[in-house]
């Protein structure tokens, strides 16, 4: 018998949804929308993509949506300059800077720039110091996704064994410290582990979150554990044309997964919704007002 398939599309539409509702009722009761802006510098085609899918997202969610553009030769100081306009902008609750910045440009001076309660990314250093000592802060929206489906497919979490395999700053540190802030047993892997295969045979969850095309095998995952496939990587497909495929190897690991998520299709969808509804937490709070559930 294959693995429960975890829809995180079906699952963010669901949570779009009540993002929506959650809008239309701050519009109507206190007549107030929801302002996301989102930077872009520079013209990196993966980042135009999902700048576009934000932004989108972003409006059909009843929000107001602001990109900036900026052209790659951008300096520091124009950038800090509008970021510092957008923090002053009271019909913005929400600003992102799209990741990865040109090499010119100091990425943690930018992103520490964002004012902490505007900064639904959850990665400036305030934030990061809040959720690493479990106060309420902005939770960043991958990992946030994540952990929505974990808790959606297990209940809860307690006193599992979790394996996140990959420690950056935006997936892996985040997602380590939301599974401890759900009691799992967490192990942070990473490519200086050693036997890698053996501490992941040891969880009940594994996270991937590595950028390597299908590393994971099946007989890696323990029988009946949880597996969440962060990894979006494009491969060469069939007929000259390119796929997408995660960092585990969907067809053995199916097999032996309790459950698993595809990609695309997994966490992708997720972590947009998990950005508008960050969106909705920051402007109920900047207005002192009930945050969605
Ligand atoms: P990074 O490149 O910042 O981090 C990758 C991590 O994987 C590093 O910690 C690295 O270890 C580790 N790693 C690399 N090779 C190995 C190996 N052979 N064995 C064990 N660990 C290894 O990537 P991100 O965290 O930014 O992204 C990870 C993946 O998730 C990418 O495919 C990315 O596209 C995807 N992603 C998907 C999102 C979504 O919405 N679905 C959002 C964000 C990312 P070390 O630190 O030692 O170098």
């Amino acid at each position: 018998m294959g693995a429960t398939i975890i829809d995180g599309k079906a699952f963010a539409a669901k949570v779009r949804e009540k993002v929506a509702t959650h809008v239309a009722r701050l519009v109507d009761e206190h007549g107030i929308t929801p302002g996301l802006a989102v930077v872009l510098v520079g013209e990196d085609p993966a980042s135009q993509v999902y700048v576009r899918s934000k932004g989108k997202a972003t409006t059909e969610a009843g929000m107001k949506s602001v990109e900036h553009r900026l052209d790659p030769s951008t300096s520091e100081a124009d950038l800090l300059a509008l970021i510092r306009d957008l923090n002053a902008d009271e019909t913005i609750h929400g600003i992102l800077v799209q990741l990865p910045l040109p090499k010119h440009l100091d990425e943690d001076l930018v992103i520490n720039s964002i004012d902490p309660a505007k900064d639904v990314d959850g990665f400036h250093i305030s934030n990061v110091g809040l959720l690493g000592t479990g106060q309420k802060s902005m939770v960043p929206c991958t990992p946030l996704g994540c952990l929505m489906m974990l808790r959606e497919h297990l209940g809860s979490l307690s006193g599992l064994n979790a394996v996140v395999i990959g420690r950056s700053n935006i997936v892996g540190k985040p997602m380590a410290q939301l599974l401890l802030g759900d009691s799992c047993t967490v192990t942070i892997a990473h490519s200086r582990t050693k036997d890698l295969p053996g501490v992941v045979r040891g969880a009940d969850i594994v996270v991937a979150a590595v950028g390597r095309p299908e590393m994971v095998p099946g007989d890696w995952i323990k029988p009946g554990a949880t597996v969440i496939d962060v990894g979006i990587n494009r491969v060469d497909g069939d007929a000259g044309k390119t796929r997408l495929v995660g960092d585990c190897y969907y067809a053995s690991c199916e097999k032996v997964a309790g459950a698993i998520t595809p990609v695309p299709g997994g966490v992708g969808p997720m972590t947009i919704a998990c950005l508008l509804a960050n969106t909705v937490t920051a402007c109920c709070r900047s207005h002192g007002l009930a945050e969605p559930e």
